[in-house]
């Protein structure tokens, strides 16, 4: 399969977590049988874009699969489903209405195509990641993307099993040439590329630990000194961030966290429980709540310390 049997299609929903909008891939898989891999967002002209990219290849929409469940990724299916007969495929565990559940580390079949279906648990717990292995690419959705890295923020979301998948897709996927991430540009260098995730995550997480060797500290204080060269604007997800690092550590025994006798101050409720509806626009609104994990609220200020 070469790589013009791939379209991307990028959706029109351009902002700090989708970053220039999700992309949607439209993919020739033989027999006049086009799979999308990521609807996207329920615009209406991406829904025409799609369908304009299948017409113009003499294509039928005839199966639409999902990475995972935000709702940057996945409101189009309806409508997408509606217009084309398309049947919806997802993770068995995903709340998303579908209609057949993905064999997790077994194959799709679409047309004369197979795609590999690996279980990807991290950026949520349903993601799955697919493999193409005649372009030798990996359709990553949100556990890679084109640029920038990833937010891992709980409850979805879990460091541990997120760094297993990065690990596991180094070690089985030592074939793949190319990644067609869930927002960026494509990854030309697949490898390279999930190298530079696997030691970003261990830099920060070694960051983190130096910053709790001389004083136990409150996520907001470790926010200033880990991230104080990031906007404040983005503080917010570097806080969930933070909190999916030390969830970790905290099961496994390596720190301890003793909640403070005391409520939030103005300051660390702004942080910690942001009120996003009322900063950005209500459909961005949504995707930042599901994406950094927002309904999960942090009620009590806790300080971690390092288990000697
Ligand atoms: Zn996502």
């Amino acid at each position: 399969m070469n790589d013009e049997l791939i379209a991307l299609v990028r959706a029109p929903n351009p902002s700090a977590m989708t970053l220039s909008g999700t992309n949607s891939y439209l993919i020739d898989c033989g027999e006049g049988h086009a799979l999308v891999i990521d609807p996207g967002p329920a615009i209406e002209s991406h829904v025409a874009a799609l369908l304009d990219a299948a017409a113009e290849r003499s294509l039928r929409i005839a199966a639409i699969a999902l990475t995972h469940g935000h709702p940057d990724h996945t409101p189009a299916a309806v409508p997408l489903a509606r217009k084309t007969g398309a049947l919806v495929y997802a993770h068995p565990d995903s709340s998303i209405p579908h209609d057949r559940d993905l064999e997790l580390e077994g194959e799709l079949r679409i047309g004369t195509r197979t795609f590999r279906v690996i279980d990807a648990p991290g950026h949520t717990f349903d993601h799955v990641v697919f493999y193409e292995p005649q372009a030798q690419t990996l359709f990553t959705g949100d556990t890679i993307l084109g640029e920038g890295t990833v937010v891992i923020a709980p409850p979805g979301g879990a460091m541990r099993p997120y760094q297993r998948t990065l690990e596991r897709l180094a070690r089985e996927f030592t074939q793949a040439r190319t990644i067609r991430g869930g927002h960026g540009p494509l990854v030309q260098d697949a490898q390279t590329k999930i190298a530079e995730y696997i030691a970003h995550r261990k830099e920060r997480e070694a960051q983190l630990i130096a910053t709790l060797a001389d004083a136990p500290r409150t996520i907001p204080e470790l926010v200033a000194r880990m991230y104080g060269d990031t906007r404040k604007t983005l503080w917010p997800a570097a806080a969930r961030q933070l909190l999916a690092y030390l969830d970790a550590l905290r099961e496994e025994g390596r720190i301890e966290a003793t909640p403070l006798d005391r409520a939030l101050t103005p300051e660390e409720s702004a942080l910690l429980n942001p009120a996003w509806a009322s900063l950005v626009d209500p459909e961005l609104a949504k995707v930042i709540e599901a994406e950094l994990g927002a309904s999960y609220r942090i009620e009590r200020i806790e300080a971690y310390r390092l288990v000697q």
